[in-house]
């Protein structure tokens, strides 16, 4: 990486960064920052894992790893490296260290909140079984460790109608996404599976902004419009889509599609990925900024390496780590079977 590849990469992105952060002299004043970094990943053995939502000066000049949460446990838990760092969100370091427990994964965002995975404690999930006896609970990937250890199986973006539909009862409580959980409702109407589903009242901040009214106007404009949108947006979105998918799904949908314009309705990161991948393609409408996800930064992660107070790593009681396992590998089970 130099300073002409990483200014080459930041022209191609339109969309989600301002124009500033991509001038020449910031890719310049980053260049020393990035330097060490490289230089302490060798020396500390640590690998750098990046969520496609965190900023794009972080993904070209310093990750190992770029996908969404999912994928990248997956890097970490098959790294011979055995100190992860990973720009994300707290509750994707914890999936991270699930599946890794004998790694050390360190979180270097100032705000690594999420306000889906927030919005439900391991407290609340323990009175909801009091009260709804009979119920199995699903809960997405987005949830902190603790709630996915009360639960009884997890679901990721790219696999929750299928697991819903194939989990074995007829009553699920299904925690934190209200939208998410909507979309499953929905579509198991259009399955013809008929089952219980309840849901928890939790969003996704960025995602719940999407209006559908947005679609039908840039419909209008562009006649040759793909409407690419992620399952944590609302019914009335979805509803409009072309595609639903997780980010890897949307990412390779567009891989596979070079014509039209697109309007992809997730966080803004995803599509400065595309435009810095997959050049070429044609983005129009807006898109929403995850703060959390943009409270990492190349200075946190030299910080990380440099310094690392015990915040910054990742650390679940092992009982917990244990039970939230079980609930993941539930997942693989049922997807399997
Ligand atoms: S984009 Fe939404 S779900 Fe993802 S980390 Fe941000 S608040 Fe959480």
């Amino acid at each position: 990486m130099t300073v002409d590849s990483l200014y080459e990469k930041f022209n191609l992105i339109q969309f989600g960064e301002m124009p500033e952060d991509h001038l020449r002299s910031v890719c310049e004043h980053y260049f020393p920052i990035i330097n060490e970094i490289e230089e302490l990943k060798k020396q500390t053995n640590t690998i750098v894992l990046a969520h496609s939502y965190v900023k794009s000066n972080i993904i070209y000049a310093v990750a190992d790893y770029v996908g969404d949460s999912y994928e990248l446990s997956k890097n970490a838990r098959d790294a011979d490296e055995k100190r992860i760092i990973f720009a994300a969100v707290r509750f994707m370091g914890e999936t991270a260290k699930i599946l890794s427990p004998d790694k050390e994964v360190l979180i270097p965002g100032t705000d690594p909140a999420c306000s889906l995975a927030d919005s439900i404690t391991a407290e609340d999930v323990r009175k909801l079984k009091k009260e709804n006896p009979g119920y199995a609970f699903l809960c997405y990937i987005n949830t902190n460790a603790d709630v996915k250890a009360e639960c009884d199986a997890c679901v990721t973006s790219s696999n929750v109608y299928n697991i819903v539909e194939k989990y074995p009862s007829d009553k699920i409580y299904f925690v934190p996404d209200k939208l998410m959980g909507q979309n499953v409702i929905d579509e198991m109407e259009k399955r013809g599976v008929k089952k219980d589903i309840k849901v928890w009242n939790g969003t996704c901040y960025v995602h719940e902004e999407y209006d559908a009214s947005l679609v039908d106007a840039l419909r209008e404009k562009y006649k040759d419009l793909s409407v690419l949108v992620h399952p944590e947006c609302g019914p009335s979105v979805l509803e409009k889509a072309d595609f639903v998918g997780s980010t890897s799904q949307l990412y390779n949908f567009v891989k596979h599609q070079k014509d039209g314009h697109f309007l992809m309705l997730t966080e803004c990161g995803l599509i400065s990925r595309i435009e810095a991948e997959l050049p070429g393609r044609k983005f129009v409408g807006s898109c929403s900024l995850c703060k959390y996800m943009k409270s990492n930064t190349l200075e946190g992660i030299l910080r990380v390496l440099k310094n690392p107070t015990p915040s910054d790593y990742v650390q679940i009681d092992i009982g917990v780590q244990d039970r939230a396992l079980k609930c993941i590998n539930r997942m693989f089970e049922i997807a399997e079977s």
